[in-house]
């Protein structure tokens, strides 16, 4: 099952770079290279070395399920796209928890910024990502 050993260690490979989650709801702090306050990990990819951002794979891998073999295609489609991985656990640029990830667009992201609907944004995420 090569697809599935693919995915597994790409995917394993990202998690490694993360702090030990307190529980299985907490967030998969990256310990790994950064740039902007984000994550960044180079992926060898046909010989060469590629920078993927690991939050934004971590999505990508999860849609993916074990066709990975379609990873960059799909990371590409994403990179072109105007979509954000906004993280639900606010604040906490460095999770690459794909429980607390989801894409949306770069305006529903300033709208969710800038929402009367996220006023306490502790409470919120509190209420959300908790079991
Ligand atoms: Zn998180």
């Amino acid at each position: 099952m090569p697809a599935a050993t693919g995915f597994t260690t790409l995917f394993s490979r990202l998690v490694a770079n993360t702090a030990e989650p307190e529980n299985d709801q907490a967030c998969w702090t990256w310990l790994g290279k950064c740039t902007k306050r984000y994550p960044r990990a180079n992926i060898r990819h046909q010989g060469k070395h590629r920078p993927i951002k690991p939050h934004r794979a971590m999505l990508v891998l999860m849609e993916l399920g074990d066709e990975v073999e379609f990873f960059w295609d799909l990371y590409e489609l994403y990179s072109v796209s105007e979509l954000e991985a906004d993280h639900l656990c606010f604040n906490n640029p460095l999770c690459i928890n794909p429980d607390h990830l989801q894409w949306l667009t770069a305006r529903e992201n300033n709208d969710k910024r800038h929402s009367r609907f996220y006023p306490d944004q502790k409470t919120w995420a509190s209420n959300n990502l908790s079991a």
